[in-house]
């Protein structure tokens, strides 16, 4: 069985009038090594299809399986736990906290688990390969756009997640940097053996990953 498997998911949000049909139904099959881009005009639920796999959002019917795992299953704080050992998010916006440094944020997921010398070293390495040694002590606020959303990758693997989901990840980037967050997310998820899921607008970014799939009226299918 696929390490990920998305079947005749459904979700609407209720409205005054008729519900919001946002995802009519997806079904979908993702391995651990593969990168794969979601792309689909604004507005066509790339978002919401992204956070439903992460298990930020319920689906209205259908099934999620992580791993041989139906995570709705689980209670909220067995389905955080679960989150944080097996996802790694990227957002448009970095979320990183202002107040930590570039280390300390990497180290964030790791605090649940009890942070230790292990998750420092591997979050220094992260740091190392994303480029930003020199900068381990500085805040987000020292930082460029580019440099804040490679702290934001290396933060996503620090807990080496099956799957890393990447929503727009270079939205706020332009076209220079954009690139560049676009390889270096592949070359770590090659050198990880993660699933790297990209949701995108950016048809050059999605033409990086080997498989692209396409958002419309609620249905995903291969894209041309
Ligand atoms: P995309 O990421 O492709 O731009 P989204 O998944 O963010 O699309 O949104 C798809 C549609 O669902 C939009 O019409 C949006 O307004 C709507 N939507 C998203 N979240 C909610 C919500 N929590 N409540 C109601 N409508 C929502
Ligand atoms: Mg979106």
């Amino acid at each position: 069985m696929a390490d990920l498997v998305v079947s005749n998911v459904a979700k609407s949000y209720p409205t005054r009038d008729e519900p919001l049909v946002v995802l009519r139904d997806i079904s979908v099959e993702l391995s651990i090594g593969e990168n794969v881009a979601i792309l689909g005009p604004s507005g066509s639920g790339k978002s919401t299809l992204l956070h439903i796999i992460g298990t930020l959002d319920t689906p209205t019917s259908g099934e999620v399986t992580l791993r041989d795992q139906d995570p709705f299953q689980l209670n909220e704080p067995q389905l955080a736990k679960f989150r944080n050992e097996n996802i790694g998010f990227i957002f448009q916006d970095h979320h990183l906290l202002p107040q930590l440094s570039v280390l300390e944020n990497v180290l964030i997921p790791t605090i649940a688990s009890g942070a230790s010398s292990d998750a420092t070293a591997r979050a220094k390495d992260l740091i190392d390969r994303v480029g930003l040694s020199p900068r381990m002590d500085h805040r987000p606020a020292e930082l460029s756009g580019g440099e804040r959303q490679r702290v934001a990758v290396a933060r996503a693997l620090v807990q080496n997640p099956m799957a890393l989901l990447a929503d727009e990840p270079s939205g706020s980037l332009d076209r220079t940097h954009a690139n560049a967050i676009a390889r270096l997310l592949l070359d770590l998820q090659q050198q990880e053996k993660t699933l790297l899921i990209v949701v995108t607008h950016n048809i050059d970014l999605a033409n990086l990953m080997s498989r692209r799939l396409e958002l419309d009226d609620g249905r995903l299918s291969e894209a041309t």
